[in-house]
């Protein structure tokens, strides 16, 4: 697999290359190159000399300690699936999406759908192209979204997500009306503050490093959208950016670097046969960016370890207390960017991404209509219009990069954070103190050991239940996001 590992670290390189550093003039250029490693990491994988080997192992995998016979088990899924998909076809998703990500940087930019709409269709027909090969039925185009979101989130019955969905809404909803009620506005202008762009761009990789990012195995860069790629052995990248003030820079990092942390800390069997077919769990990926994001840098333990240095870089904050900071980033607030969302309202964003993509996969929405679509669900749930498409369903990178089916996994990690982070709490019962002292190690050993380290072994159901004894449900999500908004407007 020393083959297509290479390849797929190649294409990883040249995705996180467009994405970062090469200029907008000449993404649509690299075109070919994109779909040459991408076309390469596949046909060096799906090989009969490859299967011939993983056949083999799957034989012995008894014999195997638990989590690499699972991981072997998953390797051959991914085998099966990969051989799905013939080397050209790869290539033609490539090269429309190099295309397409590189309109949507540009639509974005200028607020324009219109200028987007050509390759997402481009996009949503190759999609559904691919939902039949993957064994869609071509007759009932309602079958085609889950094929996809079995793609990011292996095992899982989408049913299950959309009612915990549903259940998130009712409850946003229901407590955006009694913050409504409640009368409180707690202070939050120093987020709309404009901050010194050198200062957030110093902050970003030591919000990173607190947290536990290691730079000897990484780095950090901005971008248009933060993101978080391995890139090889020993190197897994994080990006952030600065343009939406001090929260989306803080925030982004702490969720990427999250992310990192997983990547970091996944076991060596994993990280030197990495296949980008590779299936995995998405949903736990996201419980570990959201854990460190919202379960650690959103409590108050934290930032009473952390404000002071943070008041050392932006002095300005020197008028704000500590208690105004802490309930500022705690507040439930409806708000048009998904990635800036607070934990109350934000899973009505990926509800809203869920609906319309399964929507426009389906047939039921035409590409003309996603942008009034969307707009729609956002103010169902959370009583605001998007006022553009930049704020509105232009907002994410994703149904332009071909991630569609996506979204509802960020929801999966958002409920499963809180859950998996409350057993973190009751097995050890000094965190605050931890946290207090700016130590994330025992949080990040009791991640490892609990999550990271078991790789592919289980499904993000089974991961939740085999950790806490109780189903994958919303109910830790709630009481988390009750411990943090309850003080800040007094409710019961
Ligand atoms: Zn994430």
């Amino acid at each position: 697999m020393q083959v297509p590992t290479a390849w797929s670290y190649s294409y990883g390189l040249e995705a996180w290359y467009q994405r970062v550093y090469c200029p907008a003039s000449a993404i649509a250029a690299r075109e070919f190159g994109a779909k040459l490693l991408a076309g390469m990491a596949h046909r060096t994988f799906i090989t009969d000399e490859n299967g011939q080997c993983l056949d083999d192992l799957v034989g012995v995998a008894d014999e195997l300690p638990t989590t690499q016979a699972a991981f072997v088990r998953r390797l051959k899924l991914s085998f099966d699936m990969a051989r799905q998909l013939d080397p050209e076809f790869v290539e033609r998703k490539e090269g429309i999406r190099t295309r397409s990500e590189a309109v949507w940087k540009v639509a974005r930019a200028e607020s324009n759908f219109k200028m987007f709409a050509p390759l997402l269709t481009e996009m949503i027909n190759i999609t559904r192209e691919e939902a039949i090969i993957r064994g869609a039925d071509a007759n009932n185009p309602s079958t085609f979204y889950p094929v996809l979101f079995n793609l990011y989130e292996p095992g899982m019955d989408i049913a299950l997500v959309e009612a915990m969905l549903d259940d998130a809404f009712a409850f946003t909803r229901d407590l955006l009306e009694r913050v409504r009620a409640s009368g409180v506005t707690p202070r939050t202008d120093f987020l709309e503050w404009t901050y010194d762009p050198i200062a957030l761009k110093d902050l970003c990789p030591d919000v990173a490093k607190v947290v536990g990012f290691d730079f000897d195995r990484g780095g950090f860069d901005l971008t248009t959208h933060p993101f978080c790629v391995r890139l090889g052995v020993n190197d897994v990248r994080i990006t952030g950016r600065i343009t939406n003030g001090l929260a989306g820079a803080f925030f982004g990092v702490a969720h990427e670097a999250g992310h990192a942390i997983y990547d970091q800390n996944l076991p060596d069997y994993m990280v030197t046969t990495w296949v980008e077919a590779m299936r995995y769990s998405l949903g736990v990926h996201e419980s570990q960016s959201r854990g460190t994001e919202n379960g650690n840098c959103r409590s108050r333990p934290f930032w009473e370890f952390y404000y002071p240095k943070l008041q050392t870089r932006f002095p300005r904050l020197q008028e704000v207390s500590l208690d105004e900071f802490v309930a500022g980033i705690n507040t439930a607030r409806p708000s048009f960017i998904r990635v800036e969302a607070d934990e109350a309202t934000y899973n009505v964003h990926t509800r809203a991404r869920f609906r319309v993509e399964r929507g426009f996969i389906a047939g039921d929405i035409v590409v003309d209509d996603i942008p009034e679509a969307f707009n729609q669900e956002i103010f169902d749930g959370l009583g605001i219009r998007p006022p553009n498409d930049a704020q509105g369903c232009l907002q994410d990178i994703h149904w332009g990069g071909g991630l569609i089916g996506y979204f509802p996994t960020y929801s999966i990690g958002n409920f499963m954070g809180p859950q998996v982070v409350e057993q973190f709490r009751q097995d050890v019962p000094d965190w605050e103190t931890h946290l207090r002292n700016g130590d994330f190690g025992s949080y990040n050993a009791w991640m490892c050991e609990h999550v990271h380290q078991r790789g592919m072994v289980d499904t993000a159901a089974e991961l939740v239940e085999r950790i806490t004894g109780k189903p994958l449900s919303t109910d830790a999500w709630k009481r988390r996001i009750m411990s943090g908004v309850r003080p800040v407007y007094g409710l019961n």
